[in-house]
């Protein structure tokens, strides 16, 4: 049996993220007015995280967002659903220049200490607890929408910074009978690596149809090695000190335990195009090229007999190219969220790649 999450994208961003980063934005919001403290959201996105900040903190009287993306460089429905939520507190900054130029001029602003500190600034990304802890809800949630009776379910799921797949684990740590996950990955295989060798190293980024999980290092997998380290945090802090120069093993008394719970499989370009093509022959289904991994995955390492559950992960009209590649005759049903969206004002500062430019357009407006 093979199930696959229909349900993927019914959020703003039509992305699997959608839920814990709405949950995300209330508590902040919850908690700054609470303490009477106010906060000014900073980022760099090629795409896909803007929006999701910018969904999670709109309308929100405590907190200013400023999210930086490189210029004509992002997708036009990528944009657009940055730039047309009407919100005074949302400000879109197009800068002159590549992603990593985004990337550096955000930790210049953040290595600003006393402009950090003044403004209280913070950044929302994956790594942050709450969405972890969130997304251990959809585990409970699928358990019991598809389980029968008491049977061990197990979960495909594409992965990237490995958020997901942490709030599986957690799930199970929970006691949810999650027989196994297994870890999807495209080209970009630090956790592929991680759970075939033992060894978490740092790899290069190679630009993949799966943007969304193109990372050198997967930052929550540190949580997962928090535990297998006894929950001892001096023992992994000593670990993580001299990392990525070195690599990290995972305990020797933990690796069978970690291999029986974990598997994992790596899938390049062709196999994602591959994976769409197939499941869209067969079922009729097109799936983003990240869930493609997760299909992927399922189909070549888990036993034909075992239910497996795979994470869907968001909406396939956000990654367009891909699927023309894949299925170029398929029309694209567009969801009414992104129509809306193509019709709307835009709203963008667009600016060069100038430190003190950048500082005082943010200053103008900031919290
Ligand atoms: C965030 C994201 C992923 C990877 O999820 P992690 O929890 O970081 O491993 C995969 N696909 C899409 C579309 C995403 O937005």
């Amino acid at each position: 049996r093979q199930m696959c999450i229909r349900d993927r994208s019914n959020g703003p961003t039509i992305a699997f993220k959608d839920i814990a980063m709405q949950f995300l934005g209330n508590i902040f919001e919850y908690l700054l007015v609470k303490q009477k403290k106010t906060l000014n959201i900073l980022g760099a996105t090629s795409g896909d995280t803007g929006s999701a900040a910018i969904e999670a903190c709109k309308d929100k009287k405590s907190i200013d967002v400023f999210i930086i993306h490189p210029k004509n460089r992002v997708s036009e429905v990528q944009r657009r659903q940055m730039t047309t939520v009407k919100s005074s507190n949302i400000h879109n900054i197009a800068l002159d220049g590549t992603f990593d130029d985004c990337q550096d001029m955000v930790k210049d602003l953040f290595a600003d200490q006393v402009f950090r500190d003044k403004h209280n600034l913070s950044a929302v990304n994956s790594i942050n607890w709450a969405r972890c802890m969130t997304q251990s809800v959809y585990f409970f949630w699928t358990y019991l929408k598809l389980a029968q009776s008491d049977e061990e379910l197990s979960f495909s799921i594409p992965s990237g910074n490995f958020g997901h797949a942490y709030a599986g684990w957690t799930a199970k740590e929970m006691g949810l009978p999650i027989k196994s996950l297994l870890i999807a990955t495209n080209k970009n295989d630090v956790l592929h690596k991680a759970f075939s060798n033992n060894t978490y190293e740092k790899s290069k980024v190679t630009q993949t149809l799966a943007p969304s999980m193109d990372i050198s290092v997967a930052s929550n997998f540190e949580r997962l090695l928090y535990n297998l380290f006894d929950n001892n945090s001096s023992k992994l802090a000593e670990k993580m000190r001299s990392f990525p120069e070195n690599s990290i093993l995972i305990p020797e008394d933990k690796q069978k335990l970690v291999a029986e719970f974990f598997k994992s499989h790596k899938c390049d370009d062709e196999e994602i195009l591959q994976q769409i093509r197939d499941t869209y022959n067969e079922i009729g289904y097109m799936l983003d090229p990240h869930t493609a991994t997760g299909v992927r995955a399922s189909n070549m390492i888990s036993p034909k007999e075992h239910p497996v559950v795979v994470m869907g992960t968001a909406h396939p009209i956000k990654f367009s190219d891909a699927i023309e590649r894949a299925v170029p005759e398929y029309i694209s049903e567009i969801p009414e969220r992104i129509d809306g969206t193509l019709k709307q004002k835009e709203n963008i500062k667009i600016l060069p790649e100038d430190y003190s430019q950048i500082k005082n357009f943010i200053l103008k407006s900031a919290l």
